[in-house]
């Protein structure tokens, strides 16, 4: 049986099916670069736009020219293997080029290319932070306490939760949960950029102190044919927090849990937990975390004798059911100064 031959019309080699592979690789434009590309990113934030929409970076500089480099590069459906290796150069602040070497196999045959792509880098304020220098807000949310004022730690906390959601929604993509101010009035003043962030402020404050909150719209205008509304989050934390002893006429009660209509409290004579209706004329002591230490200095006959942490006196003091000190040990206390007395919380 005779083999059937065939060569190429081009090359004259031996080709199975028409033109030869080196012929047609040679003849065929497999890799095309734009010339030029550009990154738009904020100069503020460093947030990059595509198009309209605007996204956080999460890439280092370099990483991102390599991204852009290859995104200007357009390959021929048969190109196979593709590997592109590249080293850019910074010319001004404002421009990079980048020489690229690109190689392949195509119809069988090795193939290499090299181009040049320039980065323009262009510096526009992203929607986030041009809201923000133009003092745009949709919320306030007010951290305010019943009856008195709210506490260092209270503020401290409310303000803590603020900037770790501020963190998380953004990272999940929500660029206009952003704080654009802090003001500390009669409480706190937390200045939001959504309406989501304003809602999760107020719900985890309230999950973290107690208290409840209150939703308060005012309609501004209109934007795009839509009314605008400005919500004000109204946090109201419990008269008594976690942690305050109070005394009640009778007896020196510690707050475990407060915000409903009772308190848990922890009596600090016997012992014993139980839930009761808050009284106008308890008197704040202080709170646990304020708490000092005092020195065990000696137990006789159901007395402890407490060394004053400030005057260094010996205070004489009920040994108390629930805590089991010895000498020389540290006990936690709050002065109770109306009366003249330390206060063991634990
Ligand atoms: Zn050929
Ligand atoms: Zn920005």
């Amino acid at each position: 049986m005779a083999i059937q031959e065939s060569f190429c019309p081009r090359c004259g080699a031996p080709a199975t099916d028409g033109i030869c592979g080196r012929c047609r690789a040679a003849g065929t434009r497999w890799l095309s670069a734009d010339p030029r590309v550009t990154c738009i990113h904020c100069p503020t934030c460093g947030s990059l736009r595509h198009g309209a929409a605007w996204t956080d970076m999460a890439c280092s500089r370099e990483d991102l020219a390599d991204q852009l480099v290859r995104s200007a590069l357009h390959f021929h459906p048969d190109l196979t293997d593709p590997g592109v290796s590249l080293s850019i150069r910074d010319l001004t602040p404002t421009r990079s080029v980048a020489e690229v070497r690109i190689t392949g196999r195509l119809y069988g045959q090795p193939v290499e290319e090299t181009a040049q792509v320039e980065i323009a880098w262009k510096g526009e304020q992203c929607d986030r932070c041009s809201r923000i220098s133009g003092g745009y807000y949709e919320g306030v949310v007010q951290v305010r306490a019943e009856g008195r004022e709210t506490s260092p730690f209270e503020r401290e906390v409310a303000d803590r939760i603020a900037v770790q959601l501020e963190d998380t929604l953004q990272a999940a993509g929500e660029r206009l949960a952003f704080i654009s101010g802090v003001e500390e009035k009669e409480g706190l003043d937390i200045i939001v950029g959504s309406h989501r962030m304003g809602q999760e402020i107020a719900r985890q404050v309230t999950g973290a102190l107690g208290g409840q909150w209150t939703v308060h719209p005012k309609l501004v205008g209109e934007r795009d044919g839509r009314p605008v509304y400005r919500i004000t989050y109204s946090i109201r934390l419990p008269r008594w927090k976690k942690g305050d002893v109070v005394w009640t006429g009778k007896e020196y009660l510690e707050v475990r849990e407060s915000g409903g209509r009772d308190v848990k409290v922890f009596d600090l004579a016997d012992g014993g937990t139980r839930s009761v209706p808050p009284a106008s004329d308890w008197r704040f002591i202080g709170n646990v975390r304020d708490a000092m230490e005092a020195v065990v200095a000696y137990i006789d006959r159901g007395v402890i004798g407490l060394l004053d942490p400030v005057t260094w006196a010996s205070v004489e003091n009920r040994v108390l059911p629930w805590i089991a000190p010895r000498e020389g040990a540290m006990l936690r206390v709050l002065r109770d100064a109306v009366r003249g007395n330390l206060v063991i919380v634990g």
